[in-house]
């Protein structure tokens, strides 16, 4: 199974990735988690990456497209993945196109987690107290949900006009959600 999973900061894609990768048995790529790996690690990617980060602003298109190529060349993602992060504009969904056309691979679905501003600014609050992520602070919150509506809602758009998208309810328990996931991706499936 190769899905995408959408949805703005906070509504949840990190947390039900874990659980689906488990489901599924496909590794979980996480952009952010590369991301974040790269800044821990003092590359020189993620020195590039660190000040963009903490702003909530996108990390360019190039470093996260040769990241992408590297992870998509081994060997576990042949089995399928669940791509978190990533498209997050409109380039980003073309480059994704050519990059599983060129691996010879497809993506089953688009998942769009839909949870209101409200409760994601709720939840990031509380992630902010409880994990201490740089670019959770206020500032950064409020531009990443502007960075979202402008440049990563089209992407939601783009999967609907090509018959992609499925959209999942992402307000309830952590199990109501998954339950939800993998009712839709199940019934996906079955359609086709
Ligand atoms: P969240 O969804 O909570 O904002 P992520 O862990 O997905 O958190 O991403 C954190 C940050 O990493 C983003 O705000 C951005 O700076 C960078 N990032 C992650 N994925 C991408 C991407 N596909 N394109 C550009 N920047 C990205």
């Amino acid at each position: 199974m190769r899905l995408v999973l959408l949805g703005a900061p906070g509504s949840g894609k990190g947390t039900q990735a874990t659980r689906l990768k488990e489901h599924l048995q496909v590794p979980h790529i996480s952009t952010g988690d590369l991301l974040r790996a790269e800044v821990a690690a003092g590359t020189p990617l993620g020195l590039q990456a660190k000040e963009v980060m903490a702003r909530g602003d996108l990390v360019s298109d190039e470093i996260l497209l040769g990241m992408l190529k590297e992870r998509f060349s081994r060997e576990d993602t042949q089995a399928g993945f669940i791509l978190d992060g990533y498209p997050r504009n409109l380039a980003q969904a073309a480059a994704l196109d050519e990059l599983l056309a060129s691996l010879g691979q497809k993506f089953d679905a688009a998942v769009q987690l839909v949870v209101d501003n409200e409760q994601i600014i709720e939840r990031l609050a509380g992630r902010a107290k409880a994990e201490g992520r740089a670019d959770d602070t206020p500032e950064s919150v409020r531009h990443r949900l502007n960075v979202y509506d402008e440049k990563t809602a089209p992407v939601i758009d783009f999967y609907r006009q090509h018959g992609q998208l499925t959209v999942v309810d992402g307000v309830g328990s952590l199990d109501e959600v998954f339950a939800r996931i993998v009712e839709a991706i199940q019934a996906g499936h079955e359609v086709g």
